[in-house]
């Protein structure tokens, strides 16, 4: 499905924002101290544009902080007139629209709990026709993609076109090492359908812990995200909610310094007929690959024609455990991952048994 929203790119929004764009302060807004402090440290490192504070917090269970409220918005505000950095916070609903409105917020979100449901979204959107503002979308909790995009085109239906993503991982009920698994197809999938669209990556939802925050932003550097949005807090183990995936604002500062920022492309004259033989390369090996699979079909398709007039199963577990087994060993000595290895069998192993069940069921014709 083609998707076509009117959109304005970050740089026209946040104008002193360079890439990567930095967006971080606490999870939570707890007190004017906490929100004012944290902001002005943050200020000091340099390498902030906006500052992000939750006022109200969706929280999983009953009885954690819930945020400060309409009270938190004067610190937030405070906060940006005390360092000049334009501020963000989450609304659900439209009370919170407006309160935010009321109080000078500059930047909105719409957080994963509230884009997985299309009332409360248009709701945000309704309570928002007519207004300037930039919105940030994070992503749904579970994986569909339709229900991110139906979110952003519902606030650009509603005349919205400060819009960017915000790629915060996904729940799921096996646990990785990450609290909500990147799943990393669905922003480059995102990215490909709405090319215009930026994307800014939250490390510290997507990791749950401060540890794997300059592994992620990275890898969304690498991706070509537009920035990203980190929790920083003055005294993380201390903090009210998320205590264990906060950083010090120094320490948000080094992950910034330890990230190496890439550009798509350089106009290098060297660079580019290098990488255009190096990409005529990959043409023809892919061209090798994809007629060797063919050929590999081709037989599967006579083995099916020959089990069935032998009366034979299509799949034999012994003879499949020894093909992982043989290409697996042969990958490594080749220096191929083995996961990647497996991946790639099982693929063409389906494909095969496919083929092979199309020719078993085939009912000859009667002459
Ligand atoms: C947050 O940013 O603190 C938050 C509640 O995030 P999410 O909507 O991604 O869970
Ligand atoms: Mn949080």
């Amino acid at each position: 499905m083609k998707h076509t929203l009117q959109l304005e790119s970050i740089s026209k929004w946040l104008p002193t924002a360079s890439k990567p764009i930095i967006i971080s302060g606490p999870c939570s807004a707890e007190t004017e101290e906490q929100t004012i402090a944290t902001a002005k440290q943050l200020a000091a490192t340099g390498k902030v544009h906006a500052l992000r504070a939750g006022i109200w917090k969706p929280r999983t269970r009953p009885g954690q902080y819930e945020g400060a409220g309409e009270e938190g918005l004067k610190w937030l505000i405070a906060a940006k007139k005390e360092t000049g950095l334009p501020v963000t916070t989450e609304v659900a609903n439209a009370a919170h629209v407006e309160a935010c409105l009321k109080a000078g917020v500059d930047i909105l979100w719409v957080g994963a709990r509230t884009t997985v449901n299309p009332f409360s979204v248009q709701e945000v959107a309704d309570s928002l026709k007519g207004v300037d503002i930039p919105v940030m979308v994070k992503n749904p909790i579970n994986p569909d993609l339709e229900l991110w995009i139906g979110a952003l085109e519902r606030l650009n239906k509603a005349g919205l076109t400060k819009l960017a993503a915000i790629h915060r991982g996904f729940s799921s009920f096996e646990k990785g090492p990450f609290r909500n698994a990147p799943m990393w197809d669905m922003a480059i999938e995102l990215k490909t359908r709405i090319p215009e669209l930026d994307i800014i990556c939250d490390p510290s939802h997507i990791s749950g812990n401060r540890e794997l925050i300059s592994f992620i932003s990275q890898k969304a550097l690498d991706l070509d995200m537009a920035g990203l949005m980190i929790e920083s807090h003055i005294n993380p183990d201390a903090a009210w909610s998320d205590a264990k995936q906060q950083v010090t604002p120094a320490n948000l500062g080094k992950i910034i310094d330890g990230l190496v920022v890439r550009t798509v492309s350089s106009d290098n004259k060297t660079f580019k007929d290098t990488l255009s033989i190096l990409r005529e390369q990959i043409d023809q090996l892919d061209d090798e690959i994809m007629s060797k699979m063919a050929a590999r079909m081709k037989i599967s398709e006579k083995i099916g024609q020959y089990k069935k007039e032998n009366g034979v199963t299509i799949l034999q577990v012994a003879r499949w455990e020894e093909i992982i087994q043989t290409r697996i060993t042969l990958g490594k000595a080749m220096g191929l991952n083995a996961d990647f290895t497996s991946d790639l069998l099982k693929l063409i192993h389906q494909e095969s048994i496919q083929i092979q069940t199309k020719v078993m069921n085939k009912v000859e014709e009667r002459v």
